[in-house]
């Protein structure tokens, strides 16, 4: 049995997907988020920025998990750990830790991170001294990575077991869980080992194929974990709408989402346009009476690239030449995380001649526009 998926694209918008390419939903209007390998995948984006066929983790319980748990023992969890992704796309195991009852987070360490399409792996994670008879609770928190070239996207998802663990007396009362997981809610699995050592001593098959653990996605732990969105709590989400301010006519895009499957726009001084080396936007150094400066040379044909990445607007730097954002240098490859309020000045040795300014507006945690401005004092 398959673990559930965790959330998919809307029909009607998959369905556009395939017949529109790059826009709007035709049906419910919303915005085409394209995966950033969608030339892999060819899949959109869900609600949360996740790609449903690049970022397939599933989690189980290893066949011959089960051994009698009694009160003063141990409960072996053997973990596996799954790329369940259809299309060929590498997933990354970033981090994995368990956290006991009430006591605090754990990380587990582990031996692989890259993990294939289609493969599995093993790990091994055992309880402290389970002190009580009773019900236990066993937290797993899993961090994983699709990554594309240079990009990469981040989540956590989390999963919870509950167990019961017997008294130590032999004949003593055996704890029954009367719960039923739908109940509790979802990321919850009970598992039962006394029950199936139970099974297995009257010579029953039973516990042969691995139980599959239900993961949920924990966007609080990503904050607090720096593994989405900034230290603040705010995030990026791939719908942001962009603002282009101070840009020539025809030098920048509509306002509105990145639609680009890409999910990337680039800046520079050749001109607006998807062919080979083309730009979102323009930048060129004008004066004060609109005549282009001669420092306009300076700018690379493609000299910046902006994008929303794990829930924040990044930067990288395209041009031999370089950079500046807030005053400091960048060279060519480098990325750097934008923050609202900061000023980018393409041109490292005039800094003032060319600035793109970033700013950001909000609903609660999630920045909603991108105002970019360009302003000139050549
Ligand atoms: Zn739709
Ligand atoms: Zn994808």
């Amino acid at each position: 049995m398959p673990a559930p998926t965790l959330s998919r694209p809307k029909d009607c918008c998959a369905r556009s997907a395939t017949t529109s390419g790059a826009g709007f939903c035709g049906e419910c209007g919303e915005p085409l988020i394209w995966c950033m390998a969608s030339q892999e995948c060819h899949s959109l984006l869900d609600k949360s920025g996740m790609c449903p066929v690049c970022v397939q983790p599933e989690l189980y319980l290893d066949a011959g998990a089960a051994s009698t748990v009694r009160e003063g023992g141990k409960l072996a969890l053997p973990l596996v750990v799954k790329n369940a992704s259809s299309v060929g796309r590498p997933l990354f195991i970033t981090g994995l830790w368990m956290k006991e009852d009430d006591a605090g987070w754990n990380e587990i360490p582990l031996s692989f991170e890259r993990l294939e399409a289609g493969r599995s792996s093993n790990v091994a994670v055992r309880t402290g001294v389970l002190d009580h008879a009773g019900i236990h609770q066993v937290d797993l928190r899993i961090a994983v990575a699709s990554r594309y070239h240079w990009r990469e996207e981040a989540f956590v998802l989390t999963s919870s077991i509950i167990f019961p663990v017997e008294s130590r007396d032999p004949d003593g009362p055996v704890t029954n869980i009367n719960v039923n997981a739908d109940q509790i809610g979802a990321g919850l699995t009970v598992y039962n080992p006394t029950r199936i050592e139970a099974d297995r001593a009257e010579g029953q098959e039973t516990h042969v194929r691995p139980i599959p653990l239900k993961l949920n996605r924990a966007d609080q732990d990503e904050a607090r974990l720096g593994r989405r969105g900034y230290e603040t709590g705010l995030r990026v989400p791939r719908t942001v709408e962009f603002v282009w301010r101070g840009f020539g006519e025809g030098d920048c895009p509509f306002d509105g989402p990145l639609l680009d499957p890409s999910g990337l726009l680039y800046l520079g001084r050749n001109a607006v346009g998807r062919d080979q080396e083309g730009n979102d936007a323009r930048l060129l150094v004008t004066t004060a009476d609109g005549a282009l400066s001669p420092l306009t040379g300076s700018i690379s044909r493609q000299h910046f690239s902006l994008y929303p990445e794990s829930g924040r607007l990044m930067l990288r730097v395209e041009s031999q030449y370089g950079l500046r954002v807030n005053g400091d240098a960048y060279g060519r490859t480098k990325c750097v995380t934008l923050q609202d309020g900061d000023t980018i000045s393409p041109l490292r040795k005039t800094p003032d001649a060319l600035q793109v300014s970033v700013r950001f507006e909000a609903e609660r945690e999630d920045v909603t526009r991108i105002i970019l401005t360009r302003t000139c004092s050549a």
